[in-house]
């Protein structure tokens, strides 16, 4: 399954790599290598080192702490420390080097270490920039994906309007025809 990248921010569509949670806890990122390929997708990397089963584990369980602290920074609580020791471990064990090629092209490489580096740091910057009423949580019941609303009208509800947004409008005209 291709990587969707649809949130507007590299961290939000990192959180949402696992859907539904707490329902049916849908995992994209399933084997080492959908990790790499989803850093090259989200456009963190262009030349990623091999990532192993440890690399996977240590993304899921930043990807878990990401979920909890945006829960937090939303509702307007502090972070647990928790949450917060494991963002600031991951943002300062490094980044992909980028350096220019004798073809003069820019390459960035890394490990998955430093790939989750980077995306603990862009979310980091994400909540110091940001207000926390324009990132929000997909309207669907299940779906537990966060977004950015960019539109102008700041009434964007669904994480993508051709899965979670065709649903649930199609649910509400059922339930209208029934009324
Ligand atoms: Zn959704």
């Amino acid at each position: 399954m291709a990587a969707v990248h649809i949130a507007g921010h590299p961290a939000l569509d990192f959180i949402g790599t696992l859907s539904e949670r707490g329902s049916k806890d849908v995992e994209e990122l399933r084997q080492p290598q959908d990790l790499m390929q989803w850093f090259i997708d989200a456009d963190v990397v262009d030349r990623p080192e091999q990532a192993t089963e440890h690399d996977l584990a240590a993304a899921r369980t930043l990807r878990a702490s990401l979920f909890r602290a945006l829960e937090s920074w939303k509702r307007g609580e502090g972070v647990p420390d928790e949450h917060r020791l494991a963002l600031n471990t991951a943002s300062t064990s490094g980044q992909p080097r980028i350096t220019m090629q004798p073809d003069q092209s820019i390459v960035r490489e890394g490990t998955a270490q430093q790939c989750l580096g980077a995306i603990a740091a862009s979310f980091l910057q994400l909540i110091a920039s940001t207000d926390p009423s324009q990132v929000r949580w997909c309207a669907d019941r299940t779906c537990t994906h966060p977004f950015i609303d960019r539109s102008r009208a700041q009434r964007r509800r669904w994480c993508e309007m051709k899965s979670c947004g065709t649903r649930n409008k199609q649910r509400e005209l059922r339930a209208r025809k029934t009324d």
